[in-house]
């Protein structure tokens, strides 16, 4: 309980942002009067006053201004109820806002460009990459699936790409179902066929995971994603569609863009088929979540930590340039050499 939580120092740009909010009284996503709330705790009112004066309970005045500090504008957008926010609160805001859009696009160079999902948790926030070939496009994973990738962005999806999926977990199988090719590593193909757990219901999540994430540093609190695909979007609908592979991958496969060829790596650990693809003649390397740069997952269901030894080994005796991750920002050749490191250090203890 913290009644008293203040506002940190606003930057100008947020406190436009939160007057322009404040002035267009959209109720229905509750924005407005959560941009109030921030704003009056700038001015110096408590969580009590602001309760007092909005007609809210302090701590639903409390959260907001929490989620304000450690996400900034984006935690007023979503943010779903919250136990301490009770039905009938005027400021709890009923239904999570809706996103103004659900991916993010980055330019990497020329052919390569990065998808994102922003408001989804860390947790199951994955690099989505698409590259432009001359014969072919390839899609490096799918994202959730909680929107349309396909219809966010007509001019990448001109033409067909071959999705490759680093491996079956939802964050990256979920759009799998939207393309009419998908390759992947003949031991995750089953649960792709067949997907096994997956949520984005904070409180779907066994207990266990939520305590080891706020160890890691990455608390949930609510759901996995702090706003919605679209209006009327239900957090607990969220389902992966069973799509059958139509190639299976394997160590050593070539993947052919016309102009560049990528090797198949197979990197298991994280889980039993993940693999990456290794462009040799660029020393790039697409990663998934054999090793990206934040806690690294080996004790999931069907992780293997011997496995995953041997995968680090394997990683850091590649001479790398750069590599594109299933999460978390790109790293270069050292970098990737400091985190096998850590982790057969961390292993071998
Ligand atoms: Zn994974
Ligand atoms: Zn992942």
């Amino acid at each position: 309980m913290r009644p008293y939580a203040r506002v940190r120092k606003l930057a100008s740009e947020e406190r436009e942002e939160l007057e322009r909010m404040e002035r267009s009284r959209k109720p229905a996503a509750g924005r407005a009067r959560r941009a109030e709330i921030v704003l009056l705790s700038d001015r110096g009112y408590t969580a009590e006053e602001i309760g007092e004066r909005l007609g809210c309970h302090q701590e639903t005045a409390s959260r907001w201004i929490d989620r304000f500090n450690r996400l900034g504008l984006a935690g007023l957008e979503g943010g779903p109820p919250e136990a301490a926010m009770s039905a009938g609160d005027s400021c709890a805001g009923g239904p999570a806002g809706v996103a103004e859009r659900w991916f993010e696009r980055v330019r990497v160079d020329g052919e390569i460009t990065l998808l994102y999902e922003p408001h989804a948790h860390e947790l199951v926030r994955s690099n989505v990459w698409h590259v432009r070939g001359k014969d072919r496009d390839l899609l490096v994973d799918a994202g959730l699936g909680a929107a349309s990738l396909r219809e966010a962005y007509p001019d990448l999806f001109e033409r067909d790409p071959s999705l490759v999926l680093t491996h079956a977990h939802f964050d990256h199988a979920g759009g799998a179902h939207e393309f009419p090719e998908r390759w992947i590593h003949e031991l995750e193909a089953p649960r792709l066929a067949e997907p096994g757990f997956a949520t984005l219901s904070g409180a779907a999540l066994p207990a266990a995971s939520r305590r080891e994430m706020a160890q890691m540093g990455m608390p949930i609190d609510g759901d996995l994603i702090d706003a919605l695909p679209r209006e009327g979007y239900d957090v607990r609908s969220y389902r992966v569609v069973p799509t059958p592979a139509t190639r299976t991958l394997a160590e050593g496969d070539a993947v052919d863009l016309g102009d560049r060829r990528f090797a198949v790596l197979h990197l298991p650990g994280h889980s039993p088929g993940s693999i990456g693809l290794w462009e040799e003649e660029a020393g790039l390397l697409f990663s998934g979540d054999a090793v990206y740069d934040g806690p690294l997952l080996d004790e999931l269901p069907g992780s293997d930590v011997a496995a995953y030894v041997q995968t680090m080994r394997r990683l850091r005796e590649l001479p790398v340039s750069v590599v594109h991750a299933g999460h978390d920002p790109s790293f270069g050749g050292r970098r990737l050499r400091e985190i096998a490191e850590r982790y057969l250090a961390w292993r071998a203890k």
